[in-house]
């Protein structure tokens, strides 16, 4: 294993794109750069409170000087021969085009080659940068607890995602009205430091189109499909086949999300990752009751364009975004529309199929989609917790009624009169699932390991890591150490940790933090 700061690094990002060529750090509008040079600003007593010992093993890479690194971690400390820099986006904004936005609070400090590719350190919190608008480009603790621990989560569940791979306290103070009810308060700063091969978003593209710099777009481009679409070959389809990819990945990251019940919260296209990986954890949320209709983000209460149930259709409409953005590069409109009418149709399968693994079904073509439907309206009309009643239905031997009920009574938010009302209907919906089951004849043992795959038992449910983050206020990390370990897991048992396999407590119902979020952070 290599030590951090003995990894090779290139600069890849930074050589091969435009540099801003004015270096002042002051809001402004930059033209025909693809990033800006800006450093980090220092802070008065970092304290690492946590780092992530996964993502270094999956890096193979070790660190042994701790203070170093929580002084390059904070910003404090410059790492390698790296110009740290803030990238260049725009994007549409719940259905708005927003113009510039760009990395207003997240500077990137360097990278190292591993074995597994090229990756990006990027600090989130770490000052304000050219595309701050005007804001602090700071982060509070809350908010940096709720990034750290749910991308490791995510990546654990086996979902494309940016990592973390630290979370320091700054020992600075940040100013936060966290509903926007007029009530500022000064709050715990703290910066996470993510990792990914990279950190471009639609927005990146959408921005040079909107400039009309195809030259640059061009580039771009290029450089996105050369290090992460190595299988786009040259050739006059090149664009249009990198789009197909990228509408494949967008595709199954959705796919996934809507597996374990996660709802992003601001699906706004300077939040999609050109990769395809989940990013810039904000007012998220993870489902219980299961609503289609519910999302995290009070900031989107009143319309609910990103809804849980909503996300695939939002994707749709961003990769429409950047169909629009890199036309210029293809110049004919059917290809890119053909492309999003094959994500409909990949993201319909492959959500159906989804669902049917969900249920221990392996033959999803030969099932209805009224199958899966029916059962959805049912658990949204139960009020049923999403993840329990998936895994608890992983262990039943699906011979009586009588099991599933019991699972539907366990795992209900309503109450026992208003479930006694659609009894009948999940009785129907019961004895389509036992002749699905009997007529594939899968061996049991091996159905329960194949539906325990892919549901998991633990999630970071919205008041987890509430607790966590009440908690670390008052110093104690011993929460998110607790969360962290249990989540590096979540498809075992693990059976000493019951505690948070459980529904959620009525504290948290209508908690800020736990049902409320809203974009502040
Ligand atoms: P988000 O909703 O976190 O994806 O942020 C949207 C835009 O606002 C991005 O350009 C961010 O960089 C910027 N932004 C969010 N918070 C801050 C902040 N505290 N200071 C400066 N820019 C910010
Ligand atoms: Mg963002």
């Amino acid at each position: 294993m290599k030590d951090l700061f003995e990894a090779e690094n290139q600069a890849i990002f930074e050589n091969e794109l435009v540099a801003d060529s004015n270096e002042e750090n002051v809001s402004r509008q930059v033209r025909g750069a693809c990033y800006s040079f800006v450093s980090p600003k220092k802070t008065a007593k970092p304290e690492l409170l946590h780092y992530s010992k996964a993502l270094l093993n999956d890096l193979e890479i070790e660190i042994h000087d701790l203070e170093l690194f929580t002084q390059v971690v904070s910003g404090n400390s410059s790492f390698k021969a790296n110009r740290p820099y803030a990238m260049c986006y725009g994007g549409h904004q719940f259905g708005n085009w927003a113009g510039q936005l760009g990395d207003g609070r997240a500077i990137n400090i360097g990278d190292i080659n591993t074995s597994s590719g090229n990756w990006k350190m990027q600090l989130k919190g770490a000052g304000p940068t050219p595309y701050s608008r005007g804001s602090d480009g700071l982060a509070v603790l809350r908010s940096s607890i709720r990034e750290y621990l749910c991308s490791e989560a995510m990546h654990h569940l086996g979902i494309s995602t940016t990592r973390a791979l630290s979370l320091v306290k700054t020992g600075d103070q940040v100013m936060r009205d966290i509903m926007y009810k007029g009530n500022p308060a000064l709050e715990t700063g703290a910066i996470v430091c993510r990792m990914s091969t990279s950190f471009i978003r639609f927005g990146n593209f959408e921005f040079l189109s909107a400039q009309k710099n195809t030259d640059l777009l061009k580039q771009l481009s290029d450089y996105t499909i050369r290090h992460h679409y190595p299988e786009v070959q040259d050739g006059p389809n090149k664009y249009v086949n990198f789009f197909n990819s990228v509408c494949e990945r967008t595709s199954e990251m959705i796919v996934n999300w809507q597996r374990v019940g996660f709802v992003h919260g601001v699906m706004n296209t300077d939040n999609m990752s050109i990769l395809g990986q989940t990013i810039d954890y904000g007012p998220y949320g993870w489902l219980e009751d299961y609503n289609p209709g519910w999302t995290p983000n009070t900031t989107d209460a009143q319309h609910k364009r990103y809804r849980f149930g909503n996300q695939a259709n939002i994707a749709l409409w961003n990769l429409a975004q950047l169909a629009n953005a890199i036309y210029p590069l293809v110049n004919k409109a059917e290809p890119l529309e053909e492309a999003l009418e094959d994500f409909k149709n990949l993201y319909r399968a492959s959500y159906h199929q989804m669902m049917c693994s969900k249920l221990g079904i392996s033959e999803s073509q030969s099932i209805q989609k009224s199958f899966v439907q029916d059962l959805e309206r049912l658990l949204f009309k139960s009020e049923i917790d999403m993840t329990l009643f998936f895994r608890k239905i992983s262990e039943i031997e699906y011979l009586k009624f009588e099991q599933l009920w019991e699972i539907v009574l366990e795992t209900t938010y309503s109450n026992a009169e208003d479930l006694k009302k659609q009894e009948e209907t999940w009785k129907d919906w019961f004895s389509e699932f036992q002749s699905i089951i009997i007529r594939e004849g899968l061996d049991q043992e091996k159905r329960i390991s194949q539906m325990k795959a892919v549901n998991p038992k633990y999630v970071l449910r919205n008041y987890m890591a509430q607790l966590a983050i009440d908690a670390a206020n008052k110093e104690d990390y011993s929460v998110l150490e607790e969360l962290y370990t249990l989540l590096l897991k979540p498809y075992d048992d693990q059976n000493e940790m019951n505690k948070w396999f459980v529904k959620r407590p009525d504290w948290a119902k209508n908690k800020v933090g736990s049902s409320m979020l809203s974009c502040s952070s």
